[in-house]
């Protein structure tokens, strides 16, 4: 009797993949002010999901671990001097890159009540001005320039990945593959096709690979998809399995990391994954109403981080992907 052969053997180191690509794990965090149920912004604006988030409970685990989390900053985020000084204190064992809520960006910045702007659907010339504003914003917060960015509400369009090209990024982390944002409002953001590895986007095409290296590279956030993502017409409409550690299970979590490992090959493997600052603070986030609620998403990471830690899987920072690549 044949018995089926496993293409990894869990019980063992998986550094690398099954043809030996070499195995990393990028852990993204979109930074913002807190937050509440509905994703409501709290009037007046406050930061604890930095001040004491960041700084007391998401960089006390990373440094653990000895991983290397990035941490992408809203401009309400720059603006604030505290969460800057939280930030400063921790910049050399982290990444510090931008994301974009086009409402709290220059020009016509405001506090809005949730932000619901996709920034695909600015003009190109006010879309190139919130971005420079916020890239600014970042140079004088932190005396060095943002490498690695992603859109608030995945929102990138056309413009997008060029103007951030030339304003010196060489990582965008936007791209949500087996989504799209149309029932949200954007179905310009339309990711279903994106590949799941790191590529070399065409700049008005996201979701396209170039046929040439450029200067920006896209880092998908690892998707996978859905146990009933096959069934035609309807399949569309479950949703895919995200590496992230919001809801769901430690075992779901890491059966998303090592399905994206069997189907990827040929190259160094990326995993990356995404949350919210403000998940992990109770009440502060749609998600997690009482500390054990957030207590649990923490908890999620602590264990993906430990399974990579385990697997001698680096975690490194997102502008840290293109030199493995080059
Ligand atoms: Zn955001």
């Amino acid at each position: 009797m044949a018995f089926p052969i496993p293409k990894f053997h869990w019980c063992m180191s998986m550094s690398a993949g099954s043809d030996g690509s070499k195995i990393y794990l990028c852990v993204s965090i979109d930074c913002e002010c807190d937050k509440g149920p509905g994703w409501k912004t709290r009037k007046p604006l406050s930061f604890a999901a930095i001040t004491t988030g960041i700084a007391e409970r998401l960089q006390p685990l990373f440094r653990r671990h000895g991983a290397k989390p990035t941490y992408l900053l809203s401009p309400e985020v720059i603006r604030d001097p505290a969460s800057v000084e939280a930030l400063t204190a921790i910049a050399s064992e982290c990444e510090l890159g931008t994301h974009l809520h086009g409402e709290f960006a220059e020009p016509g910045a405001f506090e809005p009540e949730v932000t619901s702007v996709f920034q695909c659907h600015y003009d190109r010339a006010t879309e190139q001005e919130k971005l420079r504003g916020l890239t600014a914003l970042f140079a004088d917060a932190f005396l060095t320039k943002p490498r690695s960015f992603r859109a608030g509400r995945f929102g990138i369009g056309r413009h997008s990945l060029g103007i951030l090209a030339d304003l010196g990024y060489t990582v965008d982390s936007s791209v949500t593959p087996f989504k799209d944002w149309a029932q949200a409002g954007a179905p310009e953001a339309s990711f279903r096709q994106a590949p799941t590895q790191p590529y070399w986007p065409v700049l008005e095409k996201p979701a396209q690979i170039a046929s040439e290296p450029g200067s920006l590279f896209e880092v998908p956030v690892t998707i996978r998809p859905g146990a009933l993502s096959w069934l035609p017409l309807i399949g569309r409409h479950f949703e895919p399995r995200w590496l992230r550690p919001t809801k769901g299970s430690l075992g779901g979590l890491i059966s998303v990391a090592k399905d994206e490992i069997a189907a990827a090959s040929g190259r160094p493997i990326l995993l990356n994954c995404m949350f919210h600052n403000v998940e992990i603070m109770p009440g502060l986030s749609p998600y997690a109403q009482s500390q054990a609620e957030a207590d649990a998403i923490l908890n999620r990471l602590d264990g993906l981080l430990a399974f990579a830690a385990r697997q001698g899987i680096a975690t490194i920072g997102l502008g840290d992907v293109p030199g493995l690549f080059c």
